[in-house]
């Protein structure tokens, strides 16, 4: 069975930057590694075979105990300001196997999370627990699913081996996919630690990898500060519409290609409200839900200066330059979040009313401590009767408004009905579906409380009975919920 051919197609890349980006770092090996779970779908769609992943050689291989053909083992060198504060980093816990080609031809990063110690590992162990990669595993694939952009999970092994934390917990690898693992701290590092020629050349390595489109442009490092920031603005309008909480928006968790990445302590907000926080370690609340658009911005502007030497040879008119770009980040976000919150009503076209209409449903569902994502569910089925909201007047005086903008438009009810349930999911990976299965895996070796979970959350725009068991809120508890890196 060694044999069955897995299909690897590696293709290394970031190689040929400076070393400067990298080091060059094998796994260390773990004792009896098993696989817990592999993405079929994703497999597929990225031209590897299940069956050979399954095998003794995938899970060596995903487990870091075998090292694939074509694979070029190394840690990325990064920076971040982690809760605004600048820091060395890189990838201490994570090791890149190399890139490999899709059948179609895309470029992706094959990563393993959780492979033992690397040149950046400071004072960490290098290693990951299960129950923390299968939340990423269960997260990420629910916001592909949910149509957002984000690294996806291919697999995640069990080590055999036990890693300290506050207590003793199971050993795990995730295999994590992504467009590239570049971020904004793979640039701050270049402009605090490398050489200007350096930082040229992981921006134009970037560019050709992200954004191939603006090659050829006469500004090309505006363009690309342009472009990812349009893809930054996109991406956050998407969190904000799902209700999506990141948790810790470091500038080492915002890649360049615009998706999302490191699903640490991140959680769907229940009941809506902008102040909303899970994560253990934000006291201060800097990465709460209504915090995310603006904490997008500040990022990009530790980006953008890290590209200033490239705008202009002047540093005033650089300076100038990235100002003008950053300070279109707020007005690209709020175009993109209202575009997605009048197809969440079933809006067509764009009226001036319908920012104070959005907003004022917003306002009563705060009031009324509304459940964010059953509020829309229900206004797409026309559900409107169980909860304090819609049994107050004032949302009888909304609705109205509502109704009457409907009908304003051209399009049928009926399209704005379809417009709703593609625009609302029926599902999203509610906290305690996922501490329910997260608990069935480590505490019992239950793996099938999960597997259904992915499978609901596989398709969270349909609207069949067999969701609504997944659209309950928890019991009410007095004990907020918490979240850990
Ligand atoms: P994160 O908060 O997950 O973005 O991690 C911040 C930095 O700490 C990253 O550079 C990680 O690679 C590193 N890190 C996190 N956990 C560990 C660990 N157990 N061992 C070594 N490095 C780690
Ligand atoms: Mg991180
Ligand atoms: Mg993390």
């Amino acid at each position: 069975e060694d044999n069955v051919e897995i299909g690897w197609n590696f293709d290394n890349s970031y190689t040929s930057l400076p070393h400067t980006f990298f080091k060059l770092q094998l796994p260390t090996e773990v004792r009896s590694p098993k696989m817990v779970i592999v993405n079929s779908r994703l497999a597929e769609t990225l031209g590897l075979k299940e069956q050979g992943l399954q095998c003794k050689a995938g899970v060596e291989q995903l487990a870091g105990n075998e090292i694939p053909e074509g694979a070029s083992p190394l840690g990325q060198a990064y920076a971040g300001h982690q809760f605004g504060h600048f820091n060395m980093l890189g990838d201490g816990r994570a090791i890149l196997l190399g890139e490999h080609l899709t059948p179609k031809g895309e470029r992706v990063d094959i990563q393993l999370k959780g492979p033992g110690r690397t040149p950046f590992s400071r004072g960490g162990d290098g290693r990951a627990a299960l129950g923390p990669m299968l939340r990423e595993y269960i997260m990420s694939e629910a916001m592909h699913a949910l149509g957002i952009p984000t690294t996806r999970s291919l697999a995640v092994i069990a080590t055999g081996e036990e890693v300290i934390r506050e207590t003793i917990l199971p050993g795990a690898i995730l295999t994590r996919v992504a467009a590239s693992h570049i971020r904004v701290g793979t640039f701050q590092y270049g402009a605090q630690w490398g050489k200007k020629e350096e930082l040229r050349q992981l921006a134009d390595y970037t560019i050709e990898r992200h954004y191939p489109d603006i090659i050829n442009d006469h500004d090309r490092y505006l363009s690309f500060l342009k472009e990812v920031i349009k893809r930054q603005a996109k991406l956050i309008s998407q969190w904000q519409l799902v209700g999506f909480i990141h948790g810790v928006m470091n500038t080492d968790n915002m890649t360049i290609s615009g998706e999302t990445i490191d699903y640490g302590p991140c959680a769907f907000m229940d009941t809506y409200d902008p102040a909303t926080v899970f994560s253990s370690i934000d006291t201060q609340g800097r990465y709460a839900y209504g915090n995310q658009p603006y904490i997008g911005g500040w990022n990009l502007a530790r980006f953008a200066e890290t590209l200033l030497p490239f705008l202009h040879d002047d540093e005033e008119e650089a300076v100038k330059m990235a100002q003008a770009e950053i300070s279109q980040f707020t007005e690209l976000f709020y175009q993109y979040w209202n575009q997605g919150m009048r197809e969440k009503l079933g809006l067509f076209n764009e009226e001036a009313e319908d920012e104070s209409l959005i907003e004022e449903l917003l306002n009563l569902m705060q009031k009324y401590k509304a459940d964010y994502t059953n509020t829309f569910r229900s206004l797409t089925i026309n559900e409107l009767s169980n909860t304090d909201l819609f049994k107050s007047e004032e949302f009888n005086n909304w609705q109205e408004k509502w109704q009457a903008r409907r009908l304003r438009q051209e399009q049928t009810i009926e399209a704005s009905h379809q417009l709703m349930k593609k625009s609302n999911p029926s599902v999203i990976p509610r906290n305690h579906r996922v501490e329910e299965a997260l608990k069935a895996a480590e505490e019992e070796g239950d793996f099938t409380v999960m597997e259904k979970l992915l499978d609901v959350l596989s398709s969270p725009f349909s609207y069949s009975t067999r969701h609504v068991e997944y659209t309950k809120l928890p019991e009410p508890t007095t004990i907020p919920y918490r979240t850990y890196c």
